[in-house]
């Protein structure tokens, strides 16, 4: 199913995005992870890509796997600015032969040293590509509090209308802890015409340190409520997860009583938290 029927019904969705494994080896651990997962039975699933193409073999295959063996739609994420077009068409290629719908079009971060292929500048690159390929229904990454390389929001958002325009019939956004910002960012974004169905991501934080590392990459500000949190619970594991799930819960409960019905979890291969999080919806995402 395309995602964007899913996002056209009056219901609320709850997706949740895994990553496939860098190794061989490690690719059964994660199929287990998510096909765990799947058994929540969430409204679609997303598999991460590698942006330098590294595990582009297993996010197709994990992708297959979720909705051949599991009946879970999924979306398949495509890096492009590292990639040239032709690997890059061989991907979208492998995707089609898995009866794959749904792209996640990205550009992918510019690497440490600089260097990219020359065939793809921007998503909106990707995005029109495949939208001229007619079958795939095609997603865009947005950014609440601007993409870190944006000069300022004005800017961000109006080349994100140049991505919609490419292509993009619906946006996930980049995971935010204040949902005021993200309020902000959806007046914003319709006062500059951009009507496409937003997903709102939410990240689950339950690990203090590879959050540090996670943060200090995408430039996502933290209120000082949380900050608390990390700051109280960072030390403990288990008490690091319960607050991390509790707070976004309450998160989500927050967007949902205003109006917000679509909300993307960045799960990261973590079933018990997936199912915390679902469980603790379950009379509210009805
Ligand atoms: P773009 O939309 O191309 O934007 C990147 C920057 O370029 C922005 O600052 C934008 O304002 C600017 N820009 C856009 N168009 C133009 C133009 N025409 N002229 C000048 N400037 C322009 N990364 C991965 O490697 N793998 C993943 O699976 C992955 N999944 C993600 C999922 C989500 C929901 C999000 C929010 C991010 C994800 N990322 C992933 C990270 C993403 O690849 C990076 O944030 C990357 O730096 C930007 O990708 P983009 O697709 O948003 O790029």
């Amino acid at each position: 199913m395309k995602i964007t029927e899913i996002l056209s019904q009056e219901k609320p969705v709850l997706s949740f995005e895994v990553f496939p494994p860098k190794k061989e080896s490690a690719y059964e651990t994660v199929e287990q992870a998510a096909v765990e997962i799947a058994r929540l039975s969430p409204s679609f699933m997303s598999v991460t890509y590698g942006a330098g193409g590294g595990t582009s073999q297993y996010t197709a295959d994990l992708a297959a796997c979720l909705a051949k063996k599991y009946g879970v739609t999924s979306m398949a994420h495509l890096t492009c600015v590292s990639s040239t077009r032709e690997h890059v068409m061989g991907v979208v290629e492998r995707l089609r032969e898995n009866g794959i719908e749904n792209i996640l079009a990205l550009r992918g971060d510019i690497p440490s040293d600089g260097h990219v292929e020359k065939d793809y500048s921007h998503a909106s690159d990707l995005a029109a590509e495949l939208a001229a390929m007619g079958d795939f229904c095609i997603g865009g990454a947005c950014y609440p509090e601007g993409h870190p390389e944006s000069k300022n929001k004005a800017e961000d958002i109006r080349y994100l209308k140049e991505k919609v325009d490419a292509g993009c019939s619906f946006l996930t956004t980049q995971m935010f802890f204040d949902n005021d910002l993200f309020y902000n960012f959806l007046y914003r974004i319709r006062e500059a015409g951009i009507a496409v169905p937003v997903v709102a991501g939410i990240m689950p934080v339950t690990n203090a340190k590879q959050m540090k590392r996670i943060l200090s990459m995408s430039g996502t500000v933290l209120p000082t409520r949380f900050k608390m949190l990390l700051d109280r619970f960072g030390d403990d594991p288990a008490a690091m997860k319960q607050a991390g799930v509790a707070y976004a819960v309450s998160q989500i409960i927050d967007l949902v009583a205003n109006g917000i019905h679509a909300i993307h979890i960045y799960s990261m291969n973590k079933p018990d938290v997936a199912e915390q999080i679902k469980s603790s919806l379950s009379e509210i995402l009805v």
